[in-house]
């Protein structure tokens, strides 16, 4: 047995031997390769930015911004409005960086000026535009340092109010008490559509914090997120220094909001009225509409109060905004807006008129109600990361904008209507149809593909997937998961694994085995949804799920489901 030993050990040195040489002369020809590599010339490639990527860099973050907004809408000529502002954006330098990139979309940005914590200028070198990936690069002459605060001040920007625009900063007409038709300005801003308004990093994790100013004419009203804190008169050439008319405008000032995402801000300039009321709690309502339009508003008036202390009991978080308002606008692109304390709709759903409004438009207004009602805590209060996990916000308040006005409102059974509401047959015949399915989360990053989240499959079929879990788990536990998921991430952001995480800590808690990742993510993340069969077999139950996608079109299919109600 020896010699068997010593040819193993002479056998083994050799094999060792032959590695090294192996490895060292793969090493050399790698080194020789990168160098001729790095000698070989310029190919157009180098330096080419990635096509995918629409992201900010995370070097700098916003800390807090003071935005002026005046537009200009005192022409008959449409193509004579438009609108001006400035704003100063106190950022905070993350890593070091001579780079600074915010979005812009259509703005003409005649000057940017940096200044660093002792108001020092920051020398500018250049300023490029993007309007593929809707980026306003600023180059600068020295570098940022790492967790030192900066400002950047862009003065006198200037935006055209889009033909048949319905985002941004827009223009649409209505009527004023003596039934004059006049140009009013609205916003809607959600997802990508700040950086249409003014300057900004638009993405939802950039968070901070707003104080607006709106530039009006006299008989005008102006509404943001916050109460006004106060106004003053400016002679109107100030802001449009071309033109004769208005002489003088009035400048209101709004209190600061608490930190939140770019798209949740609001702007109305118009000629509206309001009706108010007070809460138990002393927090005012108040709606806003055309005058014509404003006393048929109680009903929607008096449910979002409600809905208010409802859903403040139900998720037992405290709503700690003083003063929300709702705004009906004649000409908006969604049913409403979700914005932090300036919910905007359009108009004839904040309107109730017991001699026309049938009982099906009805509850579909308190519900549309209810869903932004409730956004005030998902969405605004709590954000998604990114766009991609849109789920959190619209998934939940479809859910509970249901959930809520059935503890709340007069109808009854409202679970019933959820489930048997047409826009989820919907969902299920477009999924088994194949007609543009994707999962409920998905990889977003253009613009476009974030539109083309906002879908009844991120809004039906996530809600449907929310309740499946609250009726698997109980009310009690799901309730209590979701309170402690927007607990510990108010005012920031979260994405789908903080929300598993706080079901499993209430599973645990609660003695559940289940894990809140493994069932829903096998909803969330995959398309379609399975078909499930019983039948006796041999004195057995025998339960049995099936891809009904595959199925439908008779292809064989891997997917499956964890089905919590299933053992
Ligand atoms: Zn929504």
């Amino acid at each position: 047995m020896p010699a068997k030993g010593i040819g193993a050990r002479r056998k083994t040195l050799l094999l060792v031997t032959a590695l090294v040489a192996a490895v060292l002369i793969a090493v050399s020809l790698a080194i020789l390769l990168s160098l001729l590599l790095r000698s070989a010339p310029d190919n157009g490639n180098a330096g080419v930015e990635d096509k995918s990527n629409y992201r900010l860099p995370t070097d700098v973050k916003p800390v807090s911004y003071a935005l002026t907004l005046a537009p200009f809408i005192y022409s008959n000529i449409r193509d004579d409005c438009y609108f001006t502002g400035s704003v100063s954006i106190a950022v905070e330098a993350v890593n070091d960086t001579d780079m600074l990139r915010l979005h812009s979309v259509r703005l003409e940005v005649p000057t940017v000026r940096v200044r660093n914590s002792t108001g020092g200028d920051v020398s500018v070198e250049k300023i490029e535009e993007n309007v593929e990936k809707q980026w306003l690069t600023i180059k600068l002459g020295e570098p940022l340092r790492a967790g030192e605060t900066y400002t950047v001040l862009i003065d006198r920007f200037k935006g055209k109010f889009v033909k048949n625009g319905k985002t941004g900063l827009y223009l649409s007409s209505s009527y004023s008490e003596n039934s004059t038709e006049y140009y009013l300005v609205s916003s809607q801003l959600e997802p990508t559509h700040a950086r249409e308004v003014f300057p900004c990093f638009d993405e939802p994790a950039m968070k901070a914090e707003f104080n607006v100013s709106l530039v009006r004419g006299r008989e005008f009203t102006a509404l943001s997120n916050m109460p006004i804190k106060s106004s003053s008169s400016v002679p109107g050439n100030t802001w449009f220094p071309n033109s004769a008319e208005p002489k003088a405008v009035i400048k209101d000032d709004f209190e600061t909001t608490p930190t939140m995402s770019t798209y949740t801000l609001a702007f109305l300039v118009a000629k509206f009225q309001s009706i108010s009321l007070t809460d138990s709690k002393g927090r005012v309502f108040t709606n806003w509409l055309p005058p014509e339009l404003v006393q048929k508003s109680n009903f929607t008036l008096s449910l979002a109060a409600k809905a208010i202390g409802a859903f403040e009991e139900l998720l037992n978080v405290t709503y700690k905004t003083n003063i929300t308002k709702q705004a009906g606008v004649p000409l908006f692109h969604f049913a409403a807006m979700e914005n932090w304390g300036l919910i905007i709709y359009q108009q004839n759903i904040l309107v109730y008129d017991e001699n026309t409004t049938t009982t099906k438009s009805k509850l579909s207004n308190a519900l549309t109600v209810s869903h932004e009602i409730v956004h005030q805590w998902f969405g605004n209060l709590v954000t998604m990361k990114w766009w991609n996990e849109i789920w959190l916000n619209e998934a939940f308040s479809t859910f509970y904008s249901y959930l809520g006005l059935g503890l709340w409102g007069s109808e009854s059974d409202l679970d019933s209507h959820f489930v048997v509401d047409q826009k989820y047959k919907h969902v299920m015949n477009r999924e088994r149809k194949r007609n543009k399915v994707h999962p409920i989360q998905m990889d977003v990053s253009t613009p476009t593909e974030i539109d083309g989240l906002f879908d009844y499959i991120v809004y039906y079929k996530g809600g449907s997937v929310v309740r499946m879990m609250l009726n698997s788990i109980g009310a009690r536990v799901f309730g209590a998961a979701v309170s402690s998921y927007i607990r510990k991430h108010s005012y920031s952001n979260a994405g789908s694994e903080d929300f598993y995480s706080s079901l499993n800590e209430q599973l645990r808690i609660h003695k559940q085995s289940l894990d809140a990742e493994t069932v829903m993510s096998s909803w969330v993340k995959q398309v379609g949804y399975p078909l499930v069969t019983c039948s006796m077999e041999n004195g057995s139950l025998l339960l049995r799920q099936q891809d009904i996608v595959s199925l439908s079109h008779k292809e064989k299919s891997n997917l499956t489901w964890s089905i919590p109600s299933l053992p």
